[in-house]
């Protein structure tokens, strides 16, 4: 004799999910049809077309996963990296370090190019690292969700072109919120997630591959040791045959088609400028109540910042007291930063001026 489901009414300023939109919301809540019902397969093309749009790619290869953010990226590795294959990946924060486990488990000859988690890399030490390493991928995390920071991706695709190397990168936390031009990056693979800037809710993931990933992908000598992730087979259910390959969260989708509808409906610039303006409000803030921020400004993500816990703080203690007296999630460090940052999004539909106004208000109480 349980009552009903009721959640509480929080406000999600950690760093993911966000709180999805009312219009996202509703999408959801409609009525399931069959998985390969005209209705739903108009709907995967939509998805595909929006996808291509909000990460600026002509990729054919541009669907979702239907996982959350971890499963587009293992399929991301799973249809890379060959036993045996040099990986090279970028580890500044967990993100990076989460890759170097996953190309690990598919026989990847990983090696890593590693700088203080907050910090971003250079050209120069990415070409040293390629010139060192000659990998057949370079896998580097956009933006770096336990640091906030945003890794500068300008002439790293032409890098990766010289050293003969496909480039795959992580947009989990930069997607709808910071700009992102895959294809004038040369990237050959990239995933995102749903939950953060295009504000749905979790479990069906943005995954893209390029032309020149599919040539390495054609030329494998091993099948893709993943049955669910084998772009072979899902790309077979995302394309014109829509052969049956699983059954598709039907409502996540929905969600997922309404979110992306929403970003282009206020324009990708539009989007993005949205989320820089309110992020530099809330940077402003912060600095007013005297609080300091662990990346240097140049490369601060706009979806998520790097709170510096001030010494004597308990910083667990007041991210308890948001969420129990005030509704508002915050999050705390990851990894090396545990205790020391707490980190707070601004994603999707909550990156707006009245979020800002409200955290603000409440830690002003609470510390
Ligand atoms: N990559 C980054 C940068 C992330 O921030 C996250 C999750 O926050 C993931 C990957 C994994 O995504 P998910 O938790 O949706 O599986």
């Amino acid at each position: 004799n349980l009552a009903p489901l009721q959640v509480p009414d929080r406000l999600l300023l950690g760093p993911g999910p966000s709180n999805a939109h009312p219009a996202v919301l509703h999408a959801m809540s409609l009525s399931p049809v069959g998985h390969l019902d005209p209705a739903f397969l108009a709907l995967m093309g939509e998805i595909q077309s929006l996808l291509r749009y909000v990460w600026q790619t002509e990729n054919a290869v541009t669907f979702a996963i239907s996982g959350t953010g971890t499963a587009a990226m293992e399929a991301t590795i799973a249809n890379s990296v060959e036993p045996g294959d040099g990986v090279l990946v970028g580890v500044a924060g967990y993100f990076g370090n989460r890759l170097v486990d996953m190309a690990g488990r598919y026989g990847g000859d990983v090696k890593t190019i590693a700088k203080p988690w907050g910090q971003v890399f250079s050209l120069e030490e990415l070409r040293s690292a390629l010139e060192t390493h000659h990998p057949a991928i370079l896998a580097l995390v956009h933006a770096e969700t336990s640091t906030g920071a945003r890794q500068p991706m300008e002439g790293v695709g032409e890098l990766c072109r010289q050293y003969g190397c496909l480039l795959l990168i992580d947009t989990v936390t930069s997607l709808g919120g910071v700009p992102i031009f895959l294809d004038e990056w040369g990237v050959d693979l990239a995933y995102s997630c749903s939950q953060k800037g295009l504000g749905c809710s979790p479990g069906a993931s943005p995954f893209t591959m390029s032309d020149r990933a599919l040539e390495k992908l054609a030329q494998r000598k091993t099948k893709v040791a993943n049955w669910y992730l084998d772009v072979n087979l899902l790309g077979k259910y995302w394309g014109a045959e829509h052969t049956y390959h699983h059954t598709a969260p039907i409502n996540l989708y929905y969600g997922l088609r309404e979110a992306l509808r929403l970003v282009a409906e206020e324009g990708l610039v539009a989007c993005w400028q949205r989320h820089q303006t309110n992020v530099e409000y809330l940077w402003q803030q912060l600095a007013e109540l005297g609080l300091s921020l662990h990346v240097e400004k140049e490369f601060r993500l706009p979806t998520l910042t790097t709170v510096c816990i001030p010494d004597g703080v308990d910083g667990k203690a007041i991210a308890r007291q948001l969420l129990t007296e005030h509704n508002i999630e915050i999050g705390g460090g990851l990894g090396e930063l545990a205790g020391k940052v707490w980190r707070v999004g601004l994603m999707g539909y909550n990156s707006k001026p009245e979020s800002c106004d409200r955290l603000i208000a409440a830690l002003k109480q609470v510390m």
